[in-house]
This record gives C-alpha cells, structure tokens and sequence, in this order.
C-alpha cells in the first residue's frame, strides 16, 4: 500500500511517500528563516509560502522516488490541528489529487501522526502513553492503538514549545529558541531553585507553563547584563564572552531542568492512573530537548516499559509521519469523504471519518 503524506499545518511544507510502514522518500522546505526576522509564526506568510511551494515538492518527490500518482493507494494530508489557513493549503492540493487519481483521502490529526512517527524506525507497543511534547501542544494520551487515542492531559495555557521559544525570546535567542536553549545548558549544571516547575501541586495531568514564564521574565528583568545586546544570528550565540556564556548556560539548564522535571512529574503520575501500558511514546519538537529526552528514560526505566523516542528528524514537523500516521488508518479502513474539513488550533480534531470495509 502506498501513501502520500502532505503536512502544511505550520511554517515547514513537507511530503512524503510510504509503501507498507516504510519511507519511500521526503522532501521538505522550511520557512524558518522567514519567520524569524518577526520572532514567530506569521499566519498569512506561511498560508502564501505553503502555496508557492507544495507543488514543487511534490513534484520532486515524485520524480526522485519513480513514483506516478495513479500508483497511489491514498492521499494523506494533516488536516489538523494547526493554522487554518496554513492546512487549508495542504488540504485543497490533497482533494486535488485525490480527485485527480481516485485515491482515497485520508485526513491525518497532525498531533497523533507526531505520536506514531516513531513507528517508522521501530515497531509501537500498545497500549502506550504518548506525551506530546510540541510547539503548540502538551499532551499526555492513552494510545490503544493507532485509531484510538484518549485524551488524559492538557496545557491550560503555554505549550512547552512555546514556553521554550518565548524564553529564548527574552533571553534574545535566536527564533525558534528551543534549541539554543537546550544547547547552551549542556555547559553547566541546573540550579533547581531557580524557575519554579509549574502546576504540579495540582492533582490533574494538565499542565501550564505562564507562571515559568514570567518567572523568566522576572529574572531577566533582575539580570538586565545577560540579555543586552541582539543575538537574532546563531553567530552571536557562539560568539558570546566565557564569562556571559557560563552565566546563561546556568539559566538554560535551570529552565531545561524545570520543563523536563514538570513533564516527569506528570507523566509518572499518568502511568500509575492507567495502570499497564507497554511503552511510553515521546514525540514533537520538544521531544528532541536533552533534559526531556534523559527524563523519560528515567521514566521508562523506573516505570520497566519502553521508551519510545523518534529520531530527530522526525521529532519537528514533516511529511513522513502524516504518510506514515495515513498508512496506519488506511490499512485500517478509514478514509474520509472530499467534504474533509481543517480544523484550527484550539478545536480538537473530531473523528468524522467514514470507515470503509478494509477490502472495498
Ligand atoms: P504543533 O505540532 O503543536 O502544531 P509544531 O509542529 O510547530 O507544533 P514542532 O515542530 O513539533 O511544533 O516543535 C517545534 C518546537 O520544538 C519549537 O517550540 C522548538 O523551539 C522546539 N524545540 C526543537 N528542538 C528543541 C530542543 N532541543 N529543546 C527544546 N525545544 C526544542
Ligand atoms: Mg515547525
Ligand atoms: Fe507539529
């Protein structure tokens, strides 16, 4: 079975094709550099960027991989969540195409298509928890299988991507953040008393990440000498002084520290509520972050279950997982009629699927 997956539910344009659970081949472009020169994700630019270059990708994809589009047996695309206008793109060219060749479509929720990606390099164990450590998202799932996810945990607020980004943000880090930060606390040790870990006197698995984030804001404002100057270029980041360096690498690995100890605490907590799981999935962008990463295995080792991490490539967005996350449905039966609609930010994806018979 052969799947196109499209994601364009951001600022990165990706597609991908897998045969049978296994990567054909991916082209993606990234507009991160674009972005950047504003500090953040502009809606409009990404939607005209999305537009300028799917087709192209596309195209490549196409002529590097051999493959024609009557050999595709599905089109999946993100259908959600994630910008609407951004989806709206990737979603048209999928009808499109579907139209176009009479594969089915297939509409692929963006957050369990980052869960299942790390089915591409190994098999899943269900029943697993999946924590979905994203730019937009903090999810903590029960995963039973690939066609049936629940629900446990939330952020009421701040996704711990953005949590991360916008304390790189005031630490004059370059956009996206993220992994400036965690970068820079590879040279030194946490002070655990510097940020507070948010939310987890709270009995929930819902996190919220504002308080971390002004609890940066305070010490920044305390500490104007470490944040002057611009360092919007990664050159200023590797040129910083020892001494400024040492200063703000304490501070990343304190706040690496408070977000990878507050995702612990909460997923520890998931797994003695839905007693046995198999495996524990990390994924998204945040999923890439050291401290997180050595968190779970801490978690999972603890917990003697396995921990599933995807690689990094496959931790941000691209095409390869909605493809591969459209196979597993696929191969289940579903499809989803040309009346597929986005669903923006904020909504939860609804399971509106029309479920075919496996062999129609
Ligand atoms: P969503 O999937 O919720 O719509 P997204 O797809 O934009 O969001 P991802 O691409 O999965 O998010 O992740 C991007 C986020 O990951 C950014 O916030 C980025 O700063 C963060 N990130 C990437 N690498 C690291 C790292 N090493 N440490 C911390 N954060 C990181
Ligand atoms: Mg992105
Ligand atoms: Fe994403």
């Amino acid at each position: 079975m052969l799947i196109l997956g499209i994601e364009t539910s951001c600022d990165e344009t990706a597609v991908a094709l897998v045969r049978d659970g296994r990567l054909l081949g991916q082209e993606l472009a990234t507009q991160v550099d674009t972005h950047a020169l504003f500090g953040g994700v502009v809606p409009e630019i990404a939607s005209r960027e999305h537009l300028r270059v799917l087709p192209r990708l596309y195209q490549e994809l196409m002529r590097k991989t051999g493959v024609s589009a009557d050999d595709l047996d599905g089109v999946a695309v993100a259908r959600g969540p994630g910008l609407l206008g951004s989806l709206l793109v990737g979603v048209s060219f999928a009808k499109g195409l579907s139209l176009a060749c009479g594969a089915p479509l297939i509409g692929v929720n963006h957050l369990w298509a980052h869960l299942l990606a790390p089915g591409l390099e190994g098999e899943l164990r269900f029943p697993a928890l999946g924590l979905l450590v994203s730019g937009g998202h903090t999810h903590i799932y029960l995963v039973k299988s690939p066609t049936e996810f629940t629900l446990l945990g939330r952020t009421l607020d701040d996704a711990a991507g953005e949590a991360f980004d916008k304390t790189a943000k005031m630490l004059n880090f370059p956009y996206p953040g993220g992994r400036y930060i965690d970068e820079l606390a590879q040279e030194a040790e946490p002070d655990t008393g510097l940020f507070p870990r948010p939310y987890i006197d709270n009995p929930t698995l819902d996190f919220s990440f504002s308080g971390l984030k002004t609890a940066v804001a305070n010490f920044v404002a305390e500490h104007p000498e470490l944040v002057f100057g611009t360092m919007a270029d990664p050159q200023a980041v590797a040129d910083l002084p020892a001494q400024r360096r040492a200063a703000l690498a304490r501070v990343c690995a304190s706040f690496n520290w408070s977000v990878a100890d507050t995702l612990r605490i909460k997923v520890e907590r998931a797994l003695k509520q839905v007693g046995e799981v198999r495996s524990l999935i990390v994924a998204g962008g945040v999923a890439a972050n050291t401290g997180v990463r050595e968190a779970m295995r801490g978690v999972a080792e603890a917990g003697g279950i396995e921990l599933t991490l995807p690689g990094l490539a496959l931790c941000t967005d691209n095409g390869a997982m909605v493809a591969h996350a459209g196979w597993l449905l696929a191969k289940a039966g579903y499809r989803h009629g040309l009346d597929l609609e986005a669903i923006p930010r904020g909504r939860i994806v609804p399971l509106d699927w029309e479920r075919v018979r496996a062999d129609a």
